[in-house]
């Protein structure tokens, strides 16, 4: 029987980086994925004849660090590859653009705002940038690195100088409309702006809580407000080859039943998995990109934990507010007043459209007025559609997971026409466009990739299971309660988006 230094489950984005850390250093590694293509909510799929997609639609800060080490530019993947606009839609075709530093659409006052307010999130993000890819060590007892990853935060807080200090520390925990309504006049200005803070996290622009360090963590790339036109295609595959050429075995199709846990003089440990075929293979070690829920409760077993722990994982919230939306289109579509759809497009008037569709949502409803963000991604990837024929793929904000009455054939079919209405109403001819359409809540994310929820982030990223809790303490620093288990997915600090942050983490936390 073979036996090896680390098996990892789940070939998503996070853990094929995790994977090729560890090769690299010389572990021999088997990377064990339940479906039967990697990268996971990241991983191409076709939905139609010969139209394809992901869930993932976009990347906009994948870690450039991450890129660098494990040489991906080598096999496909370009961090600098050119920037695609964001533009708010508006049914009057007087559209806002935003491209870097750059706005069109907006009256001079916030074209001015717009340049310092960028440069000014831009300080910030610099300033936590380097968290996202170090361990938040645990609050007390620390060792001395410990002592210092918290030294370097504060040394950028002050390289900061005190003026920005201030200013980040007052609005830390700011609702995004405050932010917004300080900064800005232009209401369709402020529901863009303020989208990337709340995305994929059960926020709206009233919320108070963690909007800006989300905002922060996208803004940590060099795409701010941009998507990158390399696209989550090329990403996955570049990660796929790299992986393979360091030595990591990868096998699909094998979903892992069970992680198979022993005893020894210090307690439990993680020996090896079991796959739901039967077959048993052992490990040193086991690093589980599934999501916290998955991990422990299914994988290891309640009966493998202590209550408490088994609790917090338990209660750790984790309900995914994002479903998608995908279309076979004939040709490209037409917008409204706009020469060129490429980008990401966002139908979001106001910031109060996003909160209502927020608030019918927390009551299990969709809203009559959806908010989306869409991208064609075939305009850059031509292997995604026919010759001459499109992609067009959207978030839409808000959609519960749990829908008063069910989310049943016919709610689905019918909450789809609403939302190609709402398209409609800036793509005029697109209806008579579509081949075919799919729309993906979060019960069927949950369902077709295996995340407790459909969430996101593997589960909610919020001031209570984030940074040094995250998910929740006892599992954070990559380590758990089990020995010899670690986790490296998004439900790990910094939490998820295409930036390959927990695996890195995750990687460097072994190899110590
Ligand atoms: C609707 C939606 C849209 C999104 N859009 C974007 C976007 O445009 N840009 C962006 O940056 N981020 C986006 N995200 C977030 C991003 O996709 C995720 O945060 C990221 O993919 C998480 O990566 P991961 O590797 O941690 O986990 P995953 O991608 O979830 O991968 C985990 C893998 O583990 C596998 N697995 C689970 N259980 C088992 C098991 N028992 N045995 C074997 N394998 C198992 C799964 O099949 C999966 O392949 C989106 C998320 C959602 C839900």
């Amino acid at each position: 029987m073979h036996r090896y230094n680390s098996i990892i489950i789940g070939a998503g984005h996070n853990g094929l980086v995790c994977a090729n850390y560890l090769a690299r250093k010389g572990q021999k590694v088997l990377l064990l994925e339940a479906s039967d293509s990697v990268g996971g909510l990241a991983s191409v799929r076709e939905f139609h004849p010969e139209f394809k997609t992901s869930v993932a639609h976009s990347v906009g800060y994948f870690s450039e660090k991450v890129a660098r080490d494990l040489n991906l530019k080598a096999h496909g993947f370009n961090v600098d590859a050119d920037l695609s606009p964001t533009i708010g839609l508006s049914t009057d075709a007087s559209h806002v653009v935003l491209q870097g530093e750059r706005i069109s659409g907006v009256e001079t006052d916030d074209e001015q705002s717009y340049g310092n307010y960028v440069r000014l999130m831009r300080r910030f993000a610099d300033m936590v940038k380097p968290f996202w890819l170090e361990t938040v060590p645990p609050i007390g007892n620390n060792s001395l690195p410990e002592i210092m990853s918290y030294a370097h935060l504060g040394m950028n807080m002050r390289l900061m100088g005190k003026a920005d200090m201030r200013e980040f520390l007052r609005i830390l925990t700011l609702p995004m409309r405050d932010l917004m309504d300080e900064n800005f006049d232009n209401e369709l200005l402020k529901a863009m702006l303020s989208w990337d803070g709340l995305i994929g996290s059960k926020l709206a622009p009233r919320s108070p809580n963690h909007s800006l360090i989300t905002l922060l963590l996208r803004m940590s790339g060099k795409a701010a407000h941009q998507v990158s036109s390399a696209g989550v295609k090329t990403l996955i595959e570049a990660l796929h080859s790299s992986a393979s050429a360091s030595g990591v075995e990868i096998r699909t199709g094998v979903p892992v039943g069970e992680i198979v846990i022993g005893d020894d003089a210090e307690g439990l440990i993680a020996m090896g998995v079991k796959l739901d075929s039967g077959e048993q293979i052992e490990a040193d070690r086991v690093i589980s990109s599934a999501d916290p829920k998955k991990t422990f409760l299914d994988l290891v077993g309640v009966e493998h934990l202590e209550i408490g722990f088994c609790n917090r994982i338990r209660r750790l919230r984790g309900d995914g507010y994002v479903a998608k939306l995908h279309l076979a289109l004939k040709g490209l579509p037409e917008f409204t007043g706009l020469d060129n759809p490429d980008g990401r497009l966002m139908i979001a008037p106001d910031m109060d459209v996003i909160e209502f569709a927020y608030d019918d949502a927390k009551y299990g409803h969709c809203s009559k007025v959806p908010v989306m963000e869409i991208v064609i991604p075939s305009i850059h990837d031509e292997t995604l559609a026919p010759a001459g024929q499109h992609v067009l793929s959207a978030h839409v904000m808000y959609v519960p997971r749990h829908l008063q009455g069910g989310w049943d054939d016919q709610a689905h079919e019918a909450y789809c026409q609403l939302l190609i209405d709402t398209l409609a109403q800036y793509a005029p001819g697109i209806r008579e466009q579509i081949l075919h359409h799919e729309l993906l809540t979060p019960a069927d994310l949950e369902r077709e990739y295996g995340v407790t929820g459909g969430h996101w982030h593997h589960a909610e990223l919020s001031l209570d299971q984030s940074l040094m809790m995250r998910p929740t303490y006892g599992a954070a620093q990559y380590q758990t309660p089990i020995g010899g288990l670690h986790l490296c997915g998004a439900g790990c600090h910094p939490g998820g988006g295409l930036m390959g942050g927990a695996g890195h983490n995750a990687a460097q936390e072994i190899l110590k």
